[in-house]
């Protein structure tokens, strides 16, 4: 049996063309999809899935039953005076509302990998606005496509083909040939290699040469050399921004997390704010896993704040540098975590995961890493988009219901929004008696 218009569970372009060829209810085969989508697909069937509970006794985990495993959950959270809710990025919007009512329940603290990521660029759309359009609208008008510090034939592996790049569109002619790509990094990347343009700039630049292109703009006086670029290849730069039919920026961690930060994110939508005086131009944060704009959004619908939410109050406060999972985690104030999807035990600074080693750690997930080997209790994940329907928002923060296509391979859960909700009924019982 074919099921066609599947969507990719794996990074931020949501691919909704993928077709999957199942065989006596397992996956044969999968069209369309790029290496790293394969390697999702390939993992939901491996026997490297978790697929019972596990609870660490005496240094080495032992199964336990689906009963258990959530009434130790229960007993881990309701007796932490500050837990943290972390992760999110790869499972559905529906398992991120009762995670935000985990928090709220029980005083806790949820944030996830925008934190340390986009988060940046995140501030800055709350400080200027962003100026922005669909995946859709670039694939369709764009003939000016710029790479600031992004890199995606090797981290979107689809985003060229699919929708800046080679796609014909309506209105942006033949594909390739009809559209100038454009890209801006501190080292030659593959897609680079690839432009119609490449400026390499000095480490660290990125805000002097944003500034740069504002002052050509505004008619001003520029250096003889910013950046590392000379005045006519900055100049260049600007008359290709401002002659354009329709232009977009891909925002990267290359620009997100040099020098300046959420100050360069906010000068960059200044500059496209200034753009548009002239023709149409937009900017987009090239987002990495899946659904990592999914909390930002359902952050917001429920507290009012994208990511970095502190009920410790009973209120939700939102501060970040104060109120985030590395500066929280590095002044060793949350005594519990729930790990959702993620591993923070390999990403995280040494003094962040010192402290996750002193305090009991639930991981739900779907194959074991550093962060479930540290944990006292693992909970089996299961896959939306693969194992269980759930809706996601694109890097465009398009929201799109992934479909599920396949039975998780246990029957105790069948999303995990069952599961985090019956660890929320459990807490509940728990605080009635
Ligand atoms: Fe999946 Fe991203 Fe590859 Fe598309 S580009 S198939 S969403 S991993």
């Amino acid at each position: 049996m074919m099921i066609s218009d599947v969507t990719c569970p794996v990074c931020g372009c949501g691919c909704d063309d993928i077709r999957v060829q199942l065989d006596d209810s397992k996956i044969a085969k999968v069209y369309g999809v790029c290496i790293m989508g394969q390697q999702k697909f390939r993992k939901s069937q491996s026997p490297e899935r978790i697929t019972k509970p596990l609870k660490k006794e005496d240094g080495k985990f032992v199964e336990i039953s689906w009963d258990d495993a959530i009434n130790e959950a229960a007993e881990i959270l309701s007796k932490a005076s500050h837990s943290l809710f972390y992760g999110w990025s790869e499972t559905s919007c529906e398992a991120m509302k009762v995670g935000i009512d985990l928090a709220e329940l029980t005083h806790g603290f949820i944030d996830g990998q925008s934190s340390h990521c986009h988060g940046p660029s995140i501030i800055g759309e709350q400080s200027v606005g962003i100026p922005s359009c669909t995946l859709g609208m670039v694939m369709n008008y764009a003939d000016l496509v710029i790479y600031w510090g992004s890199n995606p034939i090797e981290s979107h592996p689809r985003h060229m083909s699919r929708f800046s790049t080679y796609p014909r569109g309506i209105y942006s002619g033949e594909g390739r040939r009809d559209r100038k790509i454009v890209v801006i990094d501190t080292r030659k990347t593959l897609t680079a290699n690839v432009s119609n343009l490449f400026f390499q700039i000095k480490p660290n630049s990125d805000f002097e040469l944003i500034s740069a292109l504002r002052m050509v703009l505004n008619g001003k006086e520029i250096p003889d050399e910013v950046a590392g670029l000379n005045r006519e290849e900055i100049t260049k730069l600007a008359d290709t921004m401002k002659n354009c039919g329709y232009g977009v920026v891909f925002v990267g961690l290359g620009l997100t997390h040099s020098k300046g930060k959420s100050n360069n994110v906010e000068n960059l939508y200044h500059l496209v704010r200034r753009l548009n005086d002239f023709t149409r131009f937009n900017v987009i944060p090239m987002r990495g896993h899946y659904n990592v704009a999914g909390l930002n959004q359902v952050l917001t619908w429920r507290t009012g704040y994208p990511f970095a939410v502190d009920f410790f109050r009973g209120y939700p406060c939102y501060n970040p540098g104060e109120t985030s999972v590395i500066d929280i985690l590095a002044r060793g104030e949350v005594d519990a975590m729930l790990s959702i999807s993620s591993d923070p035990v390999s990403h995280f600074p040494k003094k962040c995961v010192e402290h996750l080693a002193e305090i009991p750690i639930i991981s739900m997930d779907i194959v074991r890493t550093p962060t479930t080997e540290l944990s006292d209790l693992v909970i089996p994940g299961v896959i939306t988009g693969i194992d269980a329907v759930g809706t996601y928002y694109r890097m465009d923060n398009i929201p799109l219901i992934a479909k599920k296509i396949i039975e998780p391979p246990f029957d105790f859960t069948h999303s995990d929004e069952e599961t985090l909700k019956k660890i929320y009924d459990k807490i509940l019982e728990k605080k009635k008696k």
